[in-house]
């Protein structure tokens, strides 16, 4: 058997389901990279198994590590040193330490703003229009904020949900958006970024019309399974677009940042990511 000196020191990243998660590669790669004594372990842990997960994770000498879904808004009742951010969204994506402490940061955020980096000054000055409601919407809205955004719009299928999200960010003075305002009418958008699950499967629509794209655009897309509709039709008409993977990669660099206090490899990285995906 392999000891723990062989492997590295373990870094995990608990959800249910996690067979599908994209974050080992891109670790892992880069810890050979640099040649740092880690591994990352894509581990599934139910909601009753936080607990024990955690009082392992305290017992040994990891750095730390990352929760997806279904467990990002959980783990925040059990871990008391936050961010101001995971205070604000009540979610959190990584586990770091600090004198020994568990800690939890929300490094989705930093992934966010590296994502629109091009186009920050152009979201400060012109309309963005944010499509989705749910916890990727949440820490868009988060980093458009932190951004000085000030003309965001924003659409949700369940209207309900959106109006939520409206009164969680009264600061960030949110327009909503009908049905019928997102298909055409007297508001224009420089900026859509698309933070709803529409495009993960494939043959999914765009959640923004095709007829509203035009060359002078910019769409962004937080899905970056695949090469999706909403990108393509941005693409066909000459716009800027780009789909979600440097989100991921940057998080995830974010996150390796608070567990090794050094700086990863992420051209590295985002090459991994490119590769696996095909894209
Ligand atoms: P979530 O909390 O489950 O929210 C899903 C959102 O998608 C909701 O707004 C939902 O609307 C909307 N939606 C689902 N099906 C739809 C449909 N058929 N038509 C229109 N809207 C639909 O999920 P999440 O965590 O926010 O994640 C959303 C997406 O962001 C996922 O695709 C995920 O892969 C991506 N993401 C990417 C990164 C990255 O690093 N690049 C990070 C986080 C998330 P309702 O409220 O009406 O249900």
């Amino acid at each position: 058997m392999r000891s723990v000196k062989e492997y590295g020191t373990p870094i995990w990243v608990i959800g249910n389901p996690i067979e599908h998660t994209l974050s080992p590669r891109l670790h892992n790669v880069a810890f050979d990279e640099v040649k740092l004594p880690f591994r990352y372990f894509a581990l599934e842990v139910e909601e009753a198994e936080l607990n024990s997960f955690l009082t392992i994770l305290r017992q040994l000498d990891s750095p730390g590590g990352n929760i997806t879904l279904p467990h990002k808004e959980s783990i925040c009742s059990l871990i008391q040193n936050k961010t101001d951010s995971v205070k604000k969204l009540g979610a959190a994506n990584t586990i770091y330490r600090r004198t020994g402490e568990l800690c939890l940061a929300n490094t989705d955020i930093h992934g966010f703003k590296k994502l629109i980096e091009p186009w920050q000054q152009m979201a400060r000055e012109e309309n963005v229009l944010l499509l989705g409601a749910g916890g990727a919407a949440r820490a868009s809205l988060y980093s458009l904020g932190q951004l000085g955004v000030k003309n965001i719009y924003l659409w949700n299928r369940t209207k309900e949900k959106a109006q939520k999200l409206r009164e969680e960010f009264l600061e960030l003075n949110i327009s909503l958006l009908s049905d019928k305002q997102l298909q055409g009418g007297e508001v224009n958008f420089q900026i859509v970024i698309n933070a709803t699950s529409l495009g993960l499967n494939p043959g999914d629509d765009s959640p923004f019309p095709k007829a509203r794209v035009n060359s002078k655009m910019v769409g962004i897309d937080l899905i970056y399974n695949r090469k999706t509709k909403f990108v393509r039709i941005f693409e066909e008409h000459g716009a800027a677009a780009r789909g979600g993977l440097r989100m991921l990669v940057y998080q995830a660099a974010r996150a390796w940042e608070l567990w090794t206090d050094s700086k990863p490899p992420v051209k590295t990285m985002l090459e991994a990511g490119k590769n696996y995906l095909g894209l």
